[in-house]
């Protein structure tokens, strides 16, 4: 099972929304459950942003254990040290992702907002996951997996994986339910 994890105001249809998106590409069932009641443990007092990764250590011990892998939907601004901020941060091969939708209502026209926003939106929930798959970012700049540096970026991208990831992806799923069948 996939846990989506709102820690911000999230319309319940949006998170419908991303829980189909994920259960479309990763062909697992996904539910909506809140693990935090916030993040203030990652505020950095400096930059008044909140650093990704404390949020990922804390999912991952907040999480059930019967959860594959987990996703915070978060409305703060989120940085790792390295860069000014970032969209989302996820373990690679791991079991927890965050995603921000604090950046991705930018430079859109408020007649648009609401349905591009979503849709940049569950698009990057679906890149982090793709990440706690063990994906990397791919050259492809339609596919889901490529790394956007801006919004245009997101909105150019596809919600497909390439022919290229999804293989990457299927034999990862192939790996985790050998794994789980060992445990068994
Ligand atoms: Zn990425
Ligand atoms: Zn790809």
């Amino acid at each position: 099972m996939i846990l989506v994890s709102p820690l911000c105001e999230l319309e319940p249809l949006l998170a419908d929304r991303i829980c189909g998106e994920v259960a479309r590409v990763f062909g697992y069932p996904t539910e909506i459950h809140p693990l935090l009641s916030d993040v203030e443990f990652a505020l950095d007092e400096d930059r008044l942003q909140y650093h990704s990764t404390p949020i990922l250590e804390r999912l991952d011990q907040a999480a059930p254990a019967n959860a594959l892998k987990v996703l915070a939907v978060v409305a703060v601004d989120l940085f790792i040290p390295i860069l000014t901020h970032v969209y989302g941060e996820a373990q690679l091969g791991g079991r927890a992702c965050v995603v921000s939708a604090y950046r991705l209502k930018e430079g859109l026209p408020p007649a648009r907002r609401p349905q591009d926003f979503q849709g940049r939106l569950v698009k990057e929930a679906v890149h982090e996951l793709g990440h706690t798959f063990s994906l990397r970012h791919c050259k492809d700049p339609s596919c889901i997996m490529h790394y956007c540096r801006t919004v245009k970026d997101v909105d150019r991208k596809s919600m497909q994986l390439c022919r290229y990831c999804r293989v990457m992806l299927n034999d990862e799923i192939k790996r985790n339910s050998g794994i789980r069948e060992l445990r068994n």
